[in-house]
């Protein structure tokens, strides 16, 4: 029994949107009609706290039908289709992600307290990917991520990145006091493999050796079993693990050779040519056409690192690969050549919240709108609960409209920019002296009709990957602690990525030590085919499925792939599955590389990459009062990507006032 027809926490809200939120959210109207921003706004309403929503989260119904709307040709351009709400802003931003929040965040700090910004977001939420998914179980808050996992490497923050989180007090010399690295360890626990008779002989979970498991990748996105990792003098762990696995002799061979052999996979070639040809070939042609391995191998390795990298090793150039610790470098000599290219980076130094960088944007948020919480340190925000009623009020500098599209961005005279936004039942429109689009870069040409038409086209060709970080609410972990594992890798399974939650301990929060306790369990989908067709057909596929798969499919496929993967440890998910959020995104990781007639290159060196390949630089070009942030202004998913694109973008309009 997988528990389908089990209660899952408030399994009302199970297409995420909540009663108060209500019907207005999900089907607004096209037409205009009068407004009173501040009363009738579903962020007002008594109760409105959506990190507390399940089912369906991260790109939630409500949230994208009037974007799709008007990438399909809708348009708001002319004004009487709006209602003047007669607010004039010195900024509005559109789009309140990190990257939004800290424009908001530099360009208070440049011109005072007293400025007025307003932020447009889509989502009942602000933070963008940084979400935080919040659970109540047995008289307890339990807290996990939604999206943006954690701050990693913050000692390689450039400068303006760095800054923002020093002045937040995110004291980062913390990261090994805040995560227990050694809890799980001391319980036994290692990173596995779960091998699913979908792709192998059948299902069989496989645990790392204890005592091995001890290296740098023990926390982070990495949940494989260590001696793997370790393997080069280790021959006979190695072994000893995949004897255990459900794999032919042929393959383990295959396996060890690469983990642990010393074979030079292209002969005669100098460094530089080997280079030049592992930047332009996939880890996965490599392993085939190069290598030579058996489909059983190519299986075996197919989604390692997935959720890191956002695809499957198809898309990821083998150099790349191997420098984020794949196979089969030995014996090609690239050992010191990898390093050399590659900043000293301990995972111990990551910085992790509970919800991971929901923290930072609740940190901005609470810093420009001071009454929508409380509390002044990185430990409180932790458990603060927002008052999301304070966060547009009209005698506030800073206002944060939710459930809000704009539509339409347009210049209506020099020094003035009208932005019109759809919201539940109204469309509006306001005024600003500057305005940055921290949103998604695709759908900027749709809604700036005045830009030029260069850049309208290096917008339009930016792209995001998409992916799904699931949030599982469990009543107790008695049966990973049974199985001796912590994580799994799961090469063919629905979700490739399956770990316990970071063990965190903060002020007013500490993660379960005790596998009697309830435990947020972590999961991530990869939708992409692997299939080595062209990535952005791959991403369009893939977004595809995320919005046409019902959460009751997401919740079955979880159910079933727990129940096989943990029943020799007694699991039953429909006793112990007590909450579930899935959070899809289908506008994921910021890749902006044009991959009209490439396959592979999101890993890529960039600094290699064509000029005319680089059409971020023309899609983030200021234009009169309208400068761009967001990661995709840079083509980095990365935290401090969004940070230092915010802070670029607000320069720009400041510098030309
Ligand atoms: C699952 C996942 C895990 C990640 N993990 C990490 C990590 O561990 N560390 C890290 O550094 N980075 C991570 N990232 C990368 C993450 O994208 C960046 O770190 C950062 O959060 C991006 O912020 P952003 O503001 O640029 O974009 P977004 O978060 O995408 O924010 C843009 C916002 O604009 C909104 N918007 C779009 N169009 C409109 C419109 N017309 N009107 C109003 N609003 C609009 C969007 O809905 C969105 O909320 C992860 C990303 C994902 C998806």
């Amino acid at each position: 029994m997988l528990g389908m027809n089990r209660d899952i926490t408030r399994r009302d809200f199970i297409n995420g949107a909540s009663a108060a939120i209500g019907s207005t959210f999900i089907s607004p109207s096209l037409h205009a009609s009068t407004t009173n921003k501040s009363l009738s706004s579903a962020q007002n309403a008594t109760g409105y706290y959506p990190p507390i929503l399940e089912g369906m989260r991260g790109s939630h119904p409500g949230s994208f039908e009037i974007g799709h709307l008007i990438r399909d040709g809708k348009r708001w351009d002319n004004s009487v289709d709006s209602v003047d709400t007669g607010e004039m802003f010195d900024l509005v931003v559109v789009g309140g992600g990190i990257s939004g929040l800290a424009a908001a965040y530099f360009f208070q700090k440049e011109h005072g307290l007293d400025t007025r910004i307003l932020i447009i977001e889509n989502h009942d939420d602000f933070g963008g990917h940084a979400k935080r998914n919040e659970f109540q179980y047995k008289d307890r808050m339990l807290i996990d991520l939604g999206g943006a996992e954690f701050i990693e490497n913050p000692n390689s923050y450039p400068e303006q990145a760095r800054a923002l989180i020093d002045d937040l007090g995110i004291d980062t010399s913390q990261s090994r006091e805040v995560f227990n690295h050694e809890l799980y360890s001391s319980l036994g626990l290692r990173g596995g493999i779960f091998f699913e008779s979908n792709a192998f002989a059948k299902d069989k979970l496989v645990a790392g050796k204890q005592g091995l498991y001890n290296n740098k990748y023990q926390s982070g996105y990495v949940t494989l079993p260590a001696e793997l990792e370790n393997s080069i003098g280790l021959q006979k762990d190695v072994r000893a693990f995949l004897d255990q696995a459900p794999l032919s002799t042929i393959a383990r061979d295959e396996i060890i050779e690469l983990f642990a052999g010393e074979t030079d996979y292209l002969p005669g070639m100098s460094l530089d040519e080997k280079v030049i040809k592992l930047r332009s070939l996939s880890y996965k042609d490599f392993l085939k056409e190069v290598v030579g391995v058996t489909n059983e191998t190519l299986e075996f390795f197919h989604m390692w690192r997935a959720s890191y990298m956002g695809n499957a090793l198809d898309l990821t150039p083998t150099l790349n690969a191997m420098r984020y610790g794949l196979p089969g470098v030995k014996g090609l000599g690239l050992n010191d050549y990898l390093k050399s290219g590659r900043q000293p980076h301990n995972n111990h130094d990551d910085f992790h919240f509970p919800d991971g960088n929901a923290s930072v944007a609740r940190l901005i948020v609470r810093r420009l709108i001071p009454d929508a919480a409380s509390g002044s340190t990185m430990h409180d925000i932790i458990s603060t609960r927002f008052d999301y009623s304070k966060l547009d009020q009209p005698k506030q500098p800073v206002k944060i409209r939710l459930n809000s599209t704009a539509v339409n961005v347009q210049h209506i005279n020099e020094k003035t920019v009208e932005i019109t936004y759809v919201e539940g039942q109204s469309t509006n429109r306001v005024r600003a002296k500057n305005c940055v689009m921290a949103c998604y870069h695709a759908i900027v040409p749709h809604i700036c009709p005045e830009l030029p038409g260069k850049q309208k086209e290096a917008l339009r060709k930016t792209i995001r990957m998409p992916l799904v970080s699931i949030s599982v609410l469990l009543d107790n972990w008695n049966a990973f602690k049974k199985l001796g594992i912590k994580s799994a890798y799961c090469p063919s399974s629905f979700a490739s990525d399956v770990r316990l939650a970071y063990p965190l301990k903060f002020d007013d929060y500490e993660s379960a030590t005790k596998p009697d306790e309830p435990i947020m369990l972590h999961m991530y989908r990869i939708p992409v085919a692997g299939d080595g067709t062209f990535a952005r057909e791959q991403f369009r596929l893939g977004r595809h499925e995320l919005l046409a798969m019902p959460f009751e499919v997401f919740e079955r496929n979880i159910r079933d792939q727990l129940a096989r993967m943990l029943k020799d440890g007694g699991f039953d998910p429909a006793r112990e599955i007590k909450g579930i959020t899935v959070n899809r995104w289908p506008h994921g990781y910021a890749v902006g590389y044009n991959y009209e007639s490439e396959s592979i290159g999101y890993f890529s060196d960039r600094q290699e990459w064509p000029d005319e390949k680089r059409l971020w630089l023309t899609g983030r070009t200021r234009y009169g009062r309208i400068a761009f942030a967001n990661s995709d202004a840079n083509a980095s998913a990365m935290n401090e990507t969004a940070i230092e694109q915010a802070y670029r973008a607000t320069q720009e309009l400041t510098n030309a006032s």
